[in-house]
């Protein structure tokens, strides 16, 4: 493995806008020297897509299962024999999507927190690590943590949030998924000061692709893509005053690690 290979921690290849060019869109990404991409899964069904997508390569790619706080209205108990069953097949190699999400409330929060806390069971049961989704909800995310002894790897995807949140998660043990968010030079820039300095052996890195295109490309369409990974791993290299062939090596490992490949 060289070291400039790249580990898409997190894409949303099943977004239908991927559906005309998937193939196209992953010859691109091997080009680019990206070695595996995990894809996103937020539903069962989304989960059972994924499965079907990652049969055009099995070596490259892994995929999560499990029920955004999107979908969390839609949780019934039977959901987690089915993501237990689900997560017996040999590229599952994470439970999430899952965590809260108070920015936009699609789901009741309630049903936010018990659709979270049975997949943070389901995963300790399972021993699998945890794909995370925080917005805007911080306290009550950490609160579905209280008394639990987490077990398993947990990485707390896409984060965005201030200083003191990044410490609480690297205190809690959780690894860190950073986007092409941070190359914002708006939306980015309170996090660059701790992005700095922070220790590097839990991050991660990834494209939420279709979402968060980098904002110093300029690309027709706006849709993000694993082959843009890059530009995260450039921005974190140049905050840290480092080289980016070392960096890239660290995210490769740290994620090889995090998903016990
Ligand atoms: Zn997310």
């Amino acid at each position: 493995m060289n070291s400039n290979s790249y580990f898409d921690i997190g894409a949303n290849l099943t977004h239908e806008s991927f559906d005309k060019d998937f193939i196209t869109v992953i010859e691109d990404a091997k080009r680019n020297n990206i070695k595996k991409i995990c894809i996103t899964s937020t539903s069962i069904e989304d989960t059972k897509v994924s499965l079907k997508l990652l049969e055009n390569d099995q070596n490259f790619f892994i995929t999560t299962c499990g029920i955004h706080p999107h979908y969390a209205d839609t949780f019934e108990e039977s959901d987690i024999e089915e993501i237990k069953k689900l997560s017996t097949h040999s590229s599952v190699k994470a439970i999430g999507e899952t965590g809260l999400d108070f920015n936009r409330n699609y789901s009741k929060r309630e049903n936010q927190i018990i659709c979270f806390e049975s997949q943070i069971e389901a995963a300790q049961e399972l021993n699998m690590p945890l794909f995370l989704h925080q917005r805007e909800a911080h306290k009550d995310f950490m609160n579905c943590f209280n008394n639990r002894d987490l077990k398993v790897n947990a990485v707390v995807h896409c984060f965005t949030g201030e200083k003191e949140e990044f410490y609480e998660y690297l205190d809690k043990g959780f690894w860190i998924g950073f986007t092409g968010w941070i190359c914002d030079p708006v939306r980015g820039k309170h996090m660059t000061d701790f992005i700095a300095n922070m220790p590097l052996e839990r991050i991660m890195i990834e494209t939420d692709s279709p979402y968060l295109l980098p904002k110093n490309l300029k690309i027709k369409g706006r849709r993000n893509e694993p082959k843009f990974i890059v530009e995260v791993a450039k921005k974190i290299a140049k905050l840290q005053n480092k080289d980016l062939e070392e960096i890239t090596q660290i995210f490769f490992e740290n994620s090889q690690k995090f998903f016990n490949l």
